[in-house]
């Protein structure tokens, strides 16, 4: 079904036409029709599913039908985990929005950075508010922003949000909110606490699963290098240049680790940049926009920092090191096979973390390819191979290109293990 019947206005039509969309994914041709309608929604979906225009659309439709004026209360509610899914889903509201008339007014605030320019963005209404709960609450003290005509709530990535610790700030927003509005939670697994959550939040919700609960997506090609630990780094590289490799997000488990392994890739004329939560906001945002251009190779990134964000069809993932939870690998290989696009998440597993690997694959219900590289390969025995791999292997290029940066003796390769 095209964009054109879903029932959206011109305006809108003309804003994905821009945007270079040609068909609805599967959870907008479901989320559309119902929060156009006013239903309740009940969404699990990850980032890359195309979420953000699956609300976004049908509640910008839904506003344009009616304006206050001059006197704009804020009438919708989008709380997101952090600042740079905030920010993400502010540009989609203004991207989407653009060709409306009248102009409806959206401000994204989160924290970090100063409350008072927010507070003066605040002061003539916005009809679309995108916060982080914290800031959100640290404004409403401080009389900046007025919650009691909020028609429409959305949580999105509703298990970040508990994960990072912010169910009591979201249940001090709710009780701001007025008792009759339309609610949407996107959520990409679901613990007992958000079903804690969804009781007595939503009322009938419209129930939408576009990948099956707690599975990756169905587009990404996984596979497990087996190394050792100390390989890792020259594993990496090689793996970037003898693919050819030209943006790829890192996640690694620790901030030093990232800016360890940004230093290293430096280093060999890799340019790379580190995301976490010690460096500034502005150099978060001027990392992302970098990686986005093109001009910074790979993002190196610790889970908190990543979460959310948006890069359109990321081709590769890699787990330097395996998260310590497996929905956080689920999260992470979010990132790539975007919007139905292949992808492709690698992990450079080493011993110690193949108990990890198999607790993964018994969430994700598959097996992860297990491969080995030459001169890389691990010298402990590897975990048992899967009976059927996902799905064939891609043929890889051969190459005579070399990036070790040093001689290590005490990892030189020893037989292949079973994978
Ligand atoms: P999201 O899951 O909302 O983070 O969106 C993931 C990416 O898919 C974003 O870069 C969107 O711009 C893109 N996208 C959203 N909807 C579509 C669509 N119908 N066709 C192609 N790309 C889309």
């Amino acid at each position: 079904m095209p964009f054109s019947q879903l029932g959206l206005s011109d305006p809108l039509l003309r804003a994905i036409a821009d945007a270079g969309y040609s068909t609805p994914s599967p959870i907008q041709l479901q989320a559309i029709p119902a929060v156009l309608s006013g239903h309740d929604l009940l969404a699990a979906a990850q980032t890359g599913t195309g979420k953000t225009a699956g609300f976004a659309l049908p509640i910008l439709h839904r506003l344009s039908q009616h304006s206050y004026g001059a006197n704009r209360p804020v009438r919708v509610l989008i709380l997101t985990p952090t600042r740079e899914l905030a920010a993400q889903v502010g540009e989609s509201v203004a991207k989407y929005g653009a060709h409306l008339h009248p102009r409806l007014k959206s401000e994204v605030v989160f924290g970090g950075v100063k409350i008072n320019p927010q507070m003066m963005r605040l002061r003539g209404g916005v009809d679309v508010l995108v916060a982080t709960p914290g800031r959100l609450l640290d404004l409403v003290n401080q009389n900046a922003v007025k919650l009691d005509k909020v028609e429409t709530l959305v949580l999105d990535e509703a298990d970040r949000m508990l994960d990072m610790g912010f169910i009591r700030d979201i249940r001090k927003i709710i009780a701001l909110l007025p008792k009759r509005r339309q609610n949407l939670l996107f959520s990409a697994t679901f613990s007992e606490d958000i079903r804690k959550l969804t009781t007595g939040l939503l009322v009938n919700p419209v129930k939408i699963e576009v990948a099956a609960r707690n599975t990756a997506a169905e587009t990404v090609e996984q596979i497990a290098y087996l190394c050792n630990k100390a390989n890792k780094a020259e594993l990496l590289c090689h793996l970037i240049k003898t693919n050819n490799w030209q943006q790829v997000l890192v996640f690694t488990s620790t901030k030093h680790g990232a800016n360890r392994l940004t230093d290293k890739l430096n280093k060999i004329d890799i340019k790379a940049a580190a995301i976490h939560g010690n460096k500034s906001q502005g150099a978060r945002t001027s990392a992302l926009a970098g990686f986005k251009a093109g001009e910074i190779r790979v993002l190196v990134a610790t889970d908190v920092a990543a979460r959310g964000i948006d890069i359109a069809l990321l081709p590769h993932v890699v787990n330097y090191e395996l998260p310590r939870s497996p929905a956080d690998y689920v999260h992470r290989i979010g990132r790539t096979g975007r919007a139905g696009e292949e992808g492709q998440a690698v992990s450079l597993v080493s011993h110690d973390e193949y108990a990890v690997l198999r607790l993964i694959e018994k969430l994700i219900g598959t097996p992860v390819k297990r491969e080995q590289i030459a001169g890389f390969e691990a010298s402990e025995a590897a975990p048992p191979m899967p009976p059927e791999p996902p799905r064939a292997p891609r043929p890889r290029r051969n190459s005579t290109q070399s990036c070790k940066t040093s001689a290590n003796s005490s990892n030189k390769p020893k037989a292949r293990g079973s994978a």
